[in-house]
């Protein structure tokens, strides 16, 4: 086995950047202090600007999955519309069901995007009062259609739209109280480019209000009870200190070194680039039109061992992607094209696979 570090091009997790490492080593504060609060407030209103919100963002010291799970809690509470077209949007229907609650799953074939009409179908009957979607479906290198899907469930205002935006976050724009989405979550490890192990999630108004109504089997997880503390620049229980550190500097990157526009541009080019070389050589996996900018899921047109690809990526090239997922296992593998990589690295590493395979 490699002991060197091999370069991640994976969906999550992805590279860290070294002033983002080095600022999860600082000594701990404690987290009742005032110092903690004064953190606490910086990274939220970095964060607001990020997501384009004025509303509050919650941070779960858990992976994305923890707080998938609050956002079910706290939201249904007469029947959840699961969308699913992979594999994270069927982990959310599987989900609702584990926490008991009512719900029925929206199905299609995985290289098919959600359609807003088959969501307005769905909604129009009454019976719901939640609808779940994976936005960028990490399993199929899907991006679905979040502005139209958002605008059909807006026009249902009794219904909660919850987003699992967690491979796109950091990599494409979300405009979360512009499209009026009342749950917005991701994890940290992927293209906001941090370890794993806390998850940002948007909380809006009306998600709130749901809350309340709801009274949320879970402790944990409950947005009322993380709400007490937000009010007071704090957390329930004690955070991942480091990880907020981490955020913190990761932001100011973000927001301030680079600059949000030209992250967007820069995931855009990055996936651009991939995609052309993907179509030269293989094929793309889902429909057309709806292509991920922050992954590319590649169809295995020419039989390779992606295992042995992988390997030899990661013994002799210190690089590392992905095979695709569960049952896409060597039919498909996947390069993450996300965080902070670059285009010079993505362009390198499909260099490299050419080199390998002799294409
Ligand atoms: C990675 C991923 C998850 C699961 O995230 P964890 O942080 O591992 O819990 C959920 N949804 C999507 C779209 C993902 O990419």
């Amino acid at each position: 086995m490699r002991r060197i570090h091999s370069k991640l091009f994976t969906p999550g997790p992805t590279e860290v950047r070294a002033e983002a490492l080095q600022a999860m080593a600082v000594p701990q504060v404690h987290h009742r202090s005032p110092e903690f609060s004064v953190l606490y407030a910086n990274v939220q209103t970095k964060l607001q600007r990020f997501l384009y919100t004025e509303g509050p963002v919650l941070l779960f010291t858990s992976s994305s999955t923890g707080a998938m799970e609050a956002a079910v809690q706290n939201c249904v509470q007469k029947k959840c519309l699961n969308l699913v077209n992979g594999a994270f949007s069927r982990r959310w229907h599987e989900m609702t069901v584990a926490c008991g609650l009512p719900c029925e799953a929206l199905e299609n074939p995985w290289d098919k995007s959600i359609k807003p009409e088959q969501v307005e179908e769905k909604l129009a009957t009454g019976a719901f009062d939640a609808v779940t979607l994976a936005y960028n479906e990490t399993s199929t290198g899907m991006l679905n259609p979040l502005e139209g899907i958002a605008e059909v469930v807006r026009e249902f205002p009794d219904v909660l739209l919850l987003v699992d935006a967690v491979s796109a976050m950091g990599g494409v724009k979300i405009e979360v109280d512009r499209l009026g989405l009342d749950v917005c979550l991701a994890g940290t490890q992927k293209a906001l480019a941090l370890p794993a192990g806390l998850t940002v999630c948007t909380v809006s108004e009306r998600a709130l209000a749901r809350a309340e109504q709801v009274k949320p089997k879970t402790y944990y997880f409950s947005f009322p009870v993380m709400m007490k503390y937000h009010k007071k620049n704090q957390t329930p229980s004690t955070p991942s200190i480091s990880h907020m550190y981490a955020l913190d500097v990761e932001l100011d990157a973000i927001l301030h070194e680079e600059g949000l526009e030209r992250r967007f541009a820069r995931h855009v080019e990055m996936a651009e680039l991939v995609q052309a070389w993907a179509q030269r050589h293989f094929s793309i996996y889902p429909e057309q039109g709806y292509w991920s900018k922050t992954l590319t899921c590649v169809n295995n047109t020419r039989g390779i061992s992606v295992k042995d690809l992988n390997n030899k990526l990661v013994e002799d090239y210190g690089a590392r992607i992905s095979n695709g997922y569960g049952e896409l296992k060597e039919k498909t593998f996947r390069i993450a094209h996300m965080g902070d990589l670059t285009k010079p690295e993505v362009h390198g590493l499909l260099c490299t696979i050419e080199a390998v395979l002799g294409l």
